[in-house]
């Protein structure tokens, strides 16, 4: 178990969640942490339970019905809350991430759809409507890339590639910190591994439509502080920076390692480590569900150290999110927070 109390591997999980009357009690403590008050009438005190209808607390007063789930993702589900429970926690915390095709197997769900609404309604909780910006106090390195995608009627072993932005800070660990790691490292001291000085903090990333000047300066413009301290590349995109109000140190890398290790070290890992999840887990993906996916992907890296905060956040108990319906899902309105408006004609990267 974790020290913040939340289980860190599927058996313990599943030891405090093992069925849905332990997932309803979850729900029930956070929304009445002392005592179970009525939506309807306002009073106070224990209400009927029932066996079979583990999501309804039923008033004793004026016998009103109060859901466990209203205003969560699982709001008018026909789905076992102990699914939902296992689902989030799989989403929130396993770093590959999950297909709909491996979260429809590891859940033991008969059908597809289930599984993929499941999946994209505790996707919709992955970005926070109101995102601070990064950096302040923090350098941030500011990076693009390009990522392979589809695009229907593009047919087979044509690529249409896709620029991702990205903004990651660059924490210094504190004086006297301990920085002994058990890993193998660069960095050593009287023989022992260290940790690097740095470390990643918050990441953000979105699709853009190219990488001229005023994109790139858009993206930092919307997502980092200004009066950060801004590293890119020698990229002319990043040029005007420093006049708008972002220090700029921009450093041309020629595609020498050692530089970039130096200079861009984190968010070339991220961009190393997206692309490989986004193949392995995705097989590639598609313009319109990429924003989604990299909302994913910075949901999970971000929470990385608060479990608890990300299993919450999906479930739709931190904060209410309004979850896209199937039918939305599948016609392509639902526009993926964080996102950029236009988008071709794409395929289904679940099908
Ligand atoms: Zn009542």
């Amino acid at each position: 178990m974790d020290p913040r109390g939340f289980p860190t591997s599927l058996p313990e999980f599943q030891r405090v969640f093992p069925d849905d009357s332990a997932c309803a009690k979850y729900l029930e403590k956070l929304r009445w942490p002392e005592e179970f008050m009525c939506g309807k009438c306002g009073v106070f005190g224990e209400p009927y339970r029932f066996a079979n209808r583990a999501g309804v607390l039923r008033c004793r007063a004026c016998k009103a019905d109060n859901s466990l789930t209203a205003g969560t993702v699982m709001q008018g589900t026909h789905q076992p809350l102990s699914i939902w429970f296992w689902a989030a926690y799989l989403v929130a915390t396993q770093t590959p991430g999950q297909s709909a095709m491996q979260f429809q197997r590891q859940l033991g769900l008969s059908r597809y759809e289930t599984a993929y609404q499941i999946l994209h309604k505790l996707r919709a909780g992955m970005v926070r409507p109101e995102r601070d910006t990064i950096g302040g106090e923090h350098p941030v390195e500011v990076n693009e890339t390009l990522v392979g995608g589809r695009t229907r009627g593009e047919g087979r072993g044509v690529h249409h590639k896709i620029y991702v932005l990205g903004a990651i800070e660059v924490r210094t660990r504190k004086d006297g910190e301990d920085r002994s790691a058990n890993g193998s490292r660069d960095d050593h001291r009287d023989g022992k591994p260290l940790k690097r000085p740095t470390y990643a903090g918050r990441l953000r990333l979105q699709v853009a439509s190219d990488r001229k000047a005023p994109t790139c300066q858009e993206f930092v413009r919307e997502n980092v502080t200004r009066g950060t301290l801004v590293r890119t590349d020698g990229w002319q995109g990043y040029d005007g920076l420093t006049a708008g109000g972002w220090p700029h140190h921009g450093l041309a890398l020629n595609a020498d390692p050692k530089l970039t290790d130096a200079h861009l070290p984190m968010i070339h890992l991220i961009f190393s480590n997206l692309k490989t999840w986004l193949q392995g887990t995705h097989h590639g993906t598609s313009q319109q569900h990429l924003q989604a996916y990299l909302n994913e992907y910075t949901f999970r890296f971000n929470r990385r150290f608060y479990p608890m905060t990300a299993f919450n956040s999906v479930l739709g108990l931190a904060v209410r999110t309004v979850p896209p319906t199937y039918e939305a899902l599948y016609s392509g309105r639902w526009e993926h927070p964080g996102g950029q408006a236009k988008s071709p004609q794409i395929e289904m990267p679940f099908a």
